[in-house]
């Protein structure tokens, strides 16, 4: 199942894609049962919004080799985690906004993102599907300069607008060994799989909650491939992950 959020006009929804359409539901599945409203609209007359404001985003440094590699180093032994806040999230096609002011390189980052669909801690490698709710697009978008100034990680990750999700959430999916791209302008700039993972998300739900409570509607970023270059004012960024969508959006002056 595809779950998206949408809005037509100023109405905010939840719904089910089906092919070229979105059907109505009355809440996020997460909340309760799927029950249909009998509202129906063609993709194209809908605004696809991001499908899920999370509680928290925690995301993943260097879990593919080859990026830790770029980065100058080895990939770290155990998971290295940060957060970014939930308002950095956007959805499909809103703008990134480059904050001009204060840094001078801004660099996409596509990333598979693991949503969670119940409370959970301390939970086995072995049951950690059972906490997974689905699968979306993310750009863990970075102001890599500040990045490197600052020694950690918050203020680079944490602007406004430097979370795209989307395009919707799928569900019953395999994610261990997708195609995931990233284009700048139609051209392709990461091209990886997700089998290329060092710690892979049953590791990776385990290691974050032996620190800290996960709810539903969270957010996992599992990491970027190699291929990570800056964005420019007016680039069109676009990730697509195999079996889940693509999720575009375009870079413009932060007012
Ligand atoms: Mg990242």
């Amino acid at each position: 199942m595809r779950i998206a959020r949408f809005a037509v006009g100023d109405e905010v929804s939840f719904g089910v894609v089906e092919g070229a359409e979105v059907a109505a539901i009355a809440a996020h599945p997460l909340l309760g049962d799927i029950a249909f409203t009998g509202g129906r609209f063609p993709l194209d007359d809908v605004r696809l919004l991001a499908p899920i404001i999370p509680n928290k985003i925690i995301a993943i440094g260097r879990n593919y080799a080859e990026h830790a590699r770029e980065m100058g180093g080895e990939p770290p032994v155990e998971p290295l985690i940060f957060s970014k806040p939930a308002t950095s999230v956007i959805g499909p096609n809103q703008p990134i906004l480059y904050p001009e002011k204060l840094s001078q390189r801004v660099d996409y980052e596509g990333e598979l993102a693991v949503v969670i669909g119940r409370v959970c801690r301390d939970v086995a490698v072995a049951r950690a599907h059972e906490v997974i709710f689905g699968y979306t697009c993310a750009n863990d978008v970075t102001a890599r300069d500040l990045q490197k100034r600052d020694g950690q990680w918050t203020r680079a990750k944490g602007f406004d607008t430097f979370c795209p999700l989307g395009p919707w959430i799928a569900t019953d999916i395999d994610p261990t060994d997708l195609s995931i791209r990233t284009l700048v302008n139609g051209e392709v700039r990461q091209d990886a799989r997700t089998s290329a993972m060092i710690h892979d998300i049953p590791n990776l739900i385990a290691h974050i909650t032996q620190v800290m409570t996960l709810l539903p509607g969270d957010v996992i970023l599992t990491g970027t491939p190699a291929g990570i270059a800056p964005l420019h004012i007016g680039d069109t960024v676009t990730v697509e992950i195999e079996s889940i969508g693509s999720l575009p959006n375009q870079v413009t002056p932060r007012p």
